[in-house]
Parts: structure tokens; sequence; C-alpha cells
């Protein structure tokens, strides 16, 4: 089943065309990337998606129900979450009040108890540190809150911005150990990556942006052979 699909999709910043006419889909369970170098349209691509910015035009169906107009606040409750880009934790408040943000559009009280368990049993490391202050957690531990902030809202969609930003690669890999997990207990993932290699390695397919067109997409493993993805985006 489809369960996101962007069609001819436009985005201007003013006189800047961010976005050129995309169309992508993805399919309930899977994880697809999206790579492509600075400034290619890769955030400005999550951003539309969860209302954030608004298109020029283009549609975007979640679920089959056009969400292109819609707030970015009913987007969430639709199930669509978003990591941002810089991880964006309030610094000032605890691990748990951050969680807590993520959770506050829900109602299910015995819900909302049931996915912090799950929470602190996905990233242990953030049970130990519930009444730290978000601003002096390591920069693997903030990622690790902003993806159970974002958890916490419920969604069948996450989008991530670049989860791997700025990290040690022994934490890249935990991270990525645990969106493993989230994805096989039944989210999908949409993960915009710089590091193509590790998103290719990760994914099921994945589109490449380039200047706001989808240069390239196919399954992952054939775009990690295909030699101009090779040179262009893996170093080799
Ligand atoms: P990066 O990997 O550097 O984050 P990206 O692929 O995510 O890049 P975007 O951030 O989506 O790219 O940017 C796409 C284009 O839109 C760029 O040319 C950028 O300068 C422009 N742009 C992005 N945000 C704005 C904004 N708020 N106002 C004006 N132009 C913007």
């Amino acid at each position: 089943m489809t369960l996101l699909k962007l069609s001819n999709l436009s985005v201007h910043y003013g006189a800047i065309q961010a976005l050129r006419n995309i169309s992508m889909e993805i399919n309930q369970g899977e994880v697809v990337s999206l790579i492509g170098a600075n400034g290619s349209g890769k955030t400005t691509t999550l951003r539309t998606i969860s209302g954030l910015v608004r298109k020029s035009s283009g549609d975007i169906l979640y679920e089959n129900k056009d969400i292109s107009r819609k707030p970015a606040s009913d987007i969430v409750k639709m199930g669509l979450s978003h990591v941002p880009e810089g991880r964006r934790i309030f610094p000032r408040m605890s691990v748990y009040e951050n969680l807590e943000v993520g959770a506050i559009t829900r109602k299910d009280k015995e819900g909302v108890q049931k996915d912090f368990k799950r929470s602190f049993e996905l990233f242990p490391r953030l049970l130990e540190r519930k009444h730290q202050m978000a601003g002096t957690l390591s920069g693997g531990e903030q990622q690790m809150l902003a993806i159970a902030r974002g958890l916490l809202s419920r969604p069948r969609l996450l989008l991530l911005d670049e989860p791997s930003m700025g990290l040690a690669p022994l934490i890249v890999e935990e991270i990525f150990t645990i969106l493993r997990d989230i994805n096989e207990t039944g989210t999908t993932i949409l993960l915009v990556e710089q590091n193509a290699n590790l998103a290719l390695n990760f994914s099921d397919r994945a589109y490449i942006l380039k200047n706001g067109i989808i240069d390239l997409q196919g399954n992952s493993k054939d775009l990690l052979h295909n030699e101009e993805v090779r040179k262009a985006y893996l170093g080799a």
C-alpha cells in the first residue's frame, strides 16, 4: 500500500525554486532514503510534507488524503512525524519534559505511558538521563532524544533529517540499529542523509535529488553499484 505520494511537487522561496516537479512514493513498511548534495532540496522536501513550507504546485497524498493545505499540527495528528535537522530539542528542559512535548497532541494517557516505557527500552541512555537537562546531553544522545520525541506522537511515517550529522561512527551505528528496530516494528521511514553510503546501505529504495530535481531513483542496492552514483556520491 502506498503511504505517501508526491506528484509533480514544486516549492519556491520567493524567486528561488527549491523543488521542481518532484514525484516520489513511499509504501507502507519501507525505508526510503532521499540523498543529494548540499542545497539540493532534501530538507525542503521534508518540510513541505510536514506542513512547515507550502508547495507552489503539485500534490501530497498521505494515506490517500491531500495534506498539502493542512496545518503542521493536523499532519502530526494524522501519524506523520518529522525529526528535524539539528535535532531542535529544548536545551533547558529535562529529557523527560522534552519527551512530554512529543506526546502533547495525545489524549490517551495509558497509551502515552506505554510509549514512554517503550522509548526508554529503545533508548536506555535516555532512561539513565531522564532528569538531566537536555542541553547537557552529548550530540548522539540529543539525536536519540529527538527521535524518541518524534515517536511519541505514534507516527506511521517517520521523517528523519540527517540523523547522522556531526556524530561519531559508533554512535551513528547505535542510532541506526535502533532505527532498524523502529522500522521492523511497523514504522515506515523516509530518511534524508548527506551520507549516501550510510543511507543506501540502510534503505530499501532511494531517490537522489540534484538542484531540486529527482536525478535518479531505484533500489538502494542497485544504486550502491551504479557507476554514476559511485562517482558523484560515494567518493569512488
Ligand atoms: P542541506 O543538506 O545543506 O541541508 P538540502 O538538500 O536539505 O541541503 P534545502 O535546505 O532544502 O537543501 O535547500 C534547497 C534550496 O532552497 C537551497 O538553494 C537553499 O538555499 C534554498 N532555501 C532553503 N530554505 C530557504 C529559505 N527559508 N529561504 C530561502 N531559500 C531557502
